[in-house]
Order: C-alpha cells, then structure tokens, then sequence
C-alpha cells in the first residue's frame, strides 16, 4: 500500500485502485506488451483513478486497452477519458447494451448522467485470450449478475478478476433484468474448477481464499434459486454494506 491508501500492488505490475462512493475498483496490469484497465470506474470516480495510474508512474494516455467486465455504469462510466486514445473491449452482450445506449440497463439513470456516446472497439467472445507477455489473461463469460458479465483469469498465477460475479466471503450481486441464478450457479461452478490463488473483485475486500468463496456463493446462489427465505444479509454484498456503513466508505460499495 502507497501514500494514496486506494492504490495497491497486488502482484509485480498489477495494481488495485479502489473505487470511491460506489464506484467499482479498477485494476491496471502493466503488461509487457501493452497496459491494460480492468474497469474504468463510475465517471464521478475518475479523479481517483487518474491520481492511482499517476502514482503507479502512468498517464490516462498510457493505457492501450480498457476491459469492461459488464455494462452497468459504476463499471464503465469513465471510458470516456479513455475511449479516444485506447482500446474499450467488452462481452458482445455487454457491448450491445453499452452502445445502443440503453440508460435503463447501464444504470445511467438516476446515476451519473454520461451524456458521450460510449465505444466499444474488441467485442469479446468467451475464452478470448490475451497475452499480455508477462501475464496472459483469459475472458470467461460469466453471467448471472446480468446477461453480459465476465471474469477474468490469470492463469499463471491463478488470479481471477471477478467483477460483480463474485465478492470475498462469497456475498452476491443482485440479478439484474438481463440475469438469472440459474445462469449465476453454471457460472460460479465452471469458475470453481479453476486452480485460484486470489480473488480480485469488483468492489468490497479482495480474497486468498477464492475456493471457499466460490463453494459459499454458490449455496448462497442456490438459497435464492429455491427461493429459500434466509437471511438475505448473508447472500447479499450490498447487505453486508448496508450493515456496515463505516466499511463502504471504506471500501465503496
Ligand atoms: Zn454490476
């Protein structure tokens, strides 16, 4: 952890800044063949992020490719400081919703208002691979949180960026219009057989204990399926902030 306390290097050129007021957390991966931006955050976020790629000796100009885990906006609200100089993938479902410009599903509304037509220049398919010379990243389609969703794994050292998908202690998004928890446990499943290190979420706490995380959301997933009435606090991520309001201005939400 540097001096800004929101920027921290979780492995050799791979740094977390964390997302303020609701904003996701990006990722940045310093690759040796192009730098690389997992989440470009909410747009009112962006100052954050600008200072976190300034400490870690990288301008906003220095990223090449910005990947987009899905379409809603506390996610993607900043590529518009991004999408005229580097590269915006996304999953062809989430990439769909992000330039139709469907405000309903990117959440835009009653949110940050981003007025800028957003790009998307790669639309990813799963299994899409990228080697990035020193890491190799490979796209895993996801869905469950929404129709769109990916993870993202490292495999030479087990990492996996997940996005909405999946928070430490196995705590669950919602299932937005486009989702099913049908779809949310098939993702959570094929994720499990992966061998996992650490687990590098959207939002709250990261993880070493990815295994166990996966197991728990998974029965977490299967209570909602069989519309079981347990405590939604143990389910839910955003629950789990509501209780603890000192840790989401901590941790943003
Ligand atoms: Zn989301």
């Amino acid at each position: 952890m540097n001096g800004n306390e929101r920027v921290t290097e979780l492995q050799p050129g791979i740094f977390q800044v964390r997302g303020l007021a609701g904003s996701s957390h990006s990722y940045v991966i310093k690759g040796a063949y192009l730098n690389v931006l997992i989440d470009s955050g909410a747009d009112h976020n962006f100052p954050v992020l600008e200072r976190g790629l300034s400490e870690i000796g990288l301008r906003v100009r220095d990223i090449e490719l910005v990947i987009n885990t899905h379409e809603h906006c506390d996610h993607i609200g900043a590529n518009r400081y991004f999408q005229e100089h580097a590269l915006i993938a996304a999953y062809r479902l989430a990439a769909s919703k992000m330039i139709l410009g469907d405000y309903y599903v990117t959440m835009y509304k009653g949110n940050d208002l981003n007025e800028i037509p957003l790009r998307v220049h790669l639309w990813l398919e799963n299994m899409t691979r990228l080697d990035l010379g020193n890491y190799s990243l490979r796209i895993f389609h996801t869905p469950g949180h929404t129709s769109g969703c990916i993870s993202i794994y490292e495999a030479t050292r087990g990492l996996l960026f997940s996005a909405d998908t999946i928070f430490a202690g196995g705590t669950l998004s919602y299932i937005a219009e486009s989702g099913s928890v049908g779809d949310y446990i098939d993702s959570l499943r094929r994720l499990r057989c992966f061998g996992l290190e650490a687990l590098y979420p959207g939002h709250g706490r990261i993880s070493m204990t990815p295994a166990e995380d996966i197991d728990r959301a998974i029965e977490n997933a299967k209570i909602l399926l069989e519309g079981r009435s347990e405590d939604r606090e143990k389910i839910f991520f955003y629950k789990q902030q509501e209780r603890s309001s000192s840790d989401a201005a901590v941790e943003g939400s």
